[in-house]
């Protein structure tokens, strides 16, 4: 392929840290570069607690863990998500209550939230989508009116904002990624944030197989034992010294995304003018952190052939997401609440264009020329 899909970033420093952790005789979780990761989680993005993790999807686990969720109650979410938005509540013997989107930011619609609450309900999760806020201010409000806990599916919104307030940061608990499809990057990866100290000593616990081996390094207990239930969830060293060279150049990364999204934007506005297309749509309560662009034609067979003219071309574009909702695992785990008016259709429409850290403005013209031919030509 001309032009990949995706391509891991690599600004340069990434070997050198690894380097460093090798020579710091250091490689298990926790260590200098761990620590600088969560450094840079609370300095940037103003979270109290952050844990780096081995993966979103532990991440997510985590916050349902945390969350209290027991077998036979109810999680609301969006059907148009990654499965490790519904595994994580399934794993703890959930039921997933599937709520339709907004068809403009393909997020949870929050005002169909409320009729999908019943006495089984424990948590509402949330997805940011495309690194775009879902609309926070009335999902907290109907969780603390239900007294319902918050578990933002924040994978790809690290580092955008909801009315300045960092995505994550917002609910009972934030997950990110950093797999490598991700902005910030470290192969395989992961953040659980959360903003009360009460969450602190049982997720230190989970995260550290049952133990309280962190209060033992802080010099709070003289031995470390089993006290809980828990799992592995701690990232090696090497993962997070790629990570830290990653965080620590946000700013050129997010640049290039930014330029590229801003490109594609403005010269495929003529097509979503006449009509043959859509863009996507950016709230004024959201800044958003150019995660993706996608575009969305007028159905699945124009989304077919346009993958398909554009592979011609050696430009890989992409789709995600069969709703949850449709597959095996969701209709044996879950039910979709009132109508599903635009989560399947909607989701037949998208296709993600290039976007990567290495992409260049001259790459995003091919692929915007090759748009105009499809288009044209038709
Ligand atoms: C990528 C992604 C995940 C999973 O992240 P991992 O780090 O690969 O576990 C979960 N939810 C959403 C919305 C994602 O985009």
């Amino acid at each position: 392929m001309k032009i990949d899909f995706n391509r891991p970033a690599f600004l340069g420093k990434e070997t050198d840290y690894i380097k460093q952790a090798v020579m710091n005789r250091k490689l298990c979780g926790d260590g200098e570069f761990t620590k600088k990761c969560s450094a840079w989680m609370k300095e940037k993005l103003g979270t109290k607690y952050s844990l780096l993790t081995t993966s979103c999807t532990h991440a997510l686990e985590m916050g349902a863990y945390l969350s209290d969720i027991k077998p036979g109650e109810e999680v609301i979410m969006p059907s148009y998500t990654f499965v490790s938005t519904a595994d994580a509540f399934v794993l703890r013997g959930a039921r997933v209550a599937f709520v339709d989107i907004r068809p403009d930011t393909m997020n949870i619609d929050e005002n169909l939230i409320e009729a999908a609450i019943n006495e089984k309900t424990r948590a509402i999760a949330p997805v940011h989508y495309a690194g775009v806020a879902c609309e926070m201010d009335t999902i907290m409000e109907i969780a603390q009116k239900y007294r319902l806990k918050v578990v933002e599916d924040a994978a790809q919104g690290v580092n955008a904002y909801y009315k300045g307030r960092a995505l994550g940061t917002i609910g009972d608990f934030g997950c990110f990624s950093f797999h490598e499809t991700k902005n910030y990057i470290m192969g395989e990866g992961g953040a659980l944030l959360f903003q009360k100290d009460e969450y602190l000593e049982r997720a230190e616990v989970l995260r550290e197989k049952g133990t309280d081996r962190s209060k033992f390094f802080r010099g709070q207990v003289d031995k470390y034992t089993w006290v809980d239930f828990g799992s592995s969830y701690l990232p090696s060293e090497l993962n997070a010294a790629y990570l830290y060279a990653q965080l620590e150049g946000c700013e050129e990364i997010d640049a290039r995304r930014m330029a590229v999204w801003n490109y594609y934007n403005k010269e495929l506005r003529p097509l979503a003018d006449k009509g043959l297309l859509e863009l996507p749509f950016i709230p004024d309560y959201a800044k958003h952190n150019a995660h993706m662009f996608y575009i969305k034609t007028k159905d699945m067979e124009e989304r077919t052939e346009l993958i398909s003219f554009l592979k011609e071309r050696d430009i890989c574009s992409a789709f995600h997401y069969v709703p949850l909702h449709s597959a095996a695992a969701g209709r044996k785990f879950g039910y979709f609440v009132g109508e599903d008016r635009y989560t399947t259709k909607e989701s037949e429409r998208l296709t993600r264009l290039p976007m990567y850290y290495d992409l260049t403005v001259e790459d995003a013209a091919e692929v915007v020329e090759a748009i105009f031919d499809f288009y044209i030509i038709r």
